[in-house]
């Protein structure tokens, strides 16, 4: 895609708190247990002591990563399980996300249905807005337990027309793959924009 300087017309959504400084907020949602909060844990490098990664609140994270060889900075809230009385923090969530990981445990059925309601519920409420998401279903080491299998994971990320990635928080297997994966789903959507 072309990038001039002159390209101004785009600015008038102002949707996103994205003004070319490649800022993103990710907003964590999902049944309580399936990992989100460990999730969030490893891309804000809480284990690993990260320099670069400023936690900004009890439970969201900015970090700059670089992706394909050109850097973005996410905002990743984990904000989604402090509850209200009146749901108002998880009405917020669903209007302030740039993208959203939906994420259920393959160990957990209940909450594999609950995912699909959330992608239900965001898609009516962000209407007219190709939104990134990305079905994640986490909890992959836990071989054993599963209760819900690779294929209808898949099959339900086809029908809500979004991505989708297993993940195993607790072993760090495609937790990267996943925050990579969701900067890159924001940038297609840019890009296809800028013509
Ligand atoms: P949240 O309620 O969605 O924020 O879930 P948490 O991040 O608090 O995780 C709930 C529990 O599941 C904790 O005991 C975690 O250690 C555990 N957990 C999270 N991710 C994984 C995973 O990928 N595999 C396994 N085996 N346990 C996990
Ligand atoms: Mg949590």
């Amino acid at each position: 895609p072309y990038r001039g300087s002159w390209s101004s017309e785009s600015s008038d959504s102002v949707i996103s708190i994205d003004s070319g400084n490649n800022l993103y907020r990710v907003v964590l949602m999902g049944e309580t247990g399936v990992g989100k909060s460990t999730l969030a844990s490893i891309f804000a490098g809480v284990q690993d002591n990260l320099e670069n990664c400023d936690i900004l609140g009890e439970d969201t994270y900015e970090r700059t990563v670089t992706v394909d060889g050109e850097s973005a900075t996410l905002i990743v809230m984990d904000t989604w399980e402090n509850k209200d009385e009146d749901n108002w923090i998880q009405d917020h969530c669903m209007q302030i996300g740039d993208a959203y990981l939906i994420v259920y445990s393959i160990t957990d059925r209940a909450s594999f249905e609950k995912a699909s309601e959330l992608r239900i519920q965001l898609r009516r409420r962000r209407q007219a807005e190709d939104i990134p998401i990305i079905l994640v279903g986490n909890k992959s080491d836990l071989v054993r337990c599963r209760e819900v299998s690779v294929a209808e994971g898949r099959a339900c990320a086809v029908v809500f027309d979004c991505k989708f990635i297993e993940t195993s928080a607790a072993v760090q297997h495609n937790v990267q793959e996943l925050f990579e994966g969701i900067v890159r789903q924001v940038r297609l959507r840019r890009d296809s924009k800028e013509v």
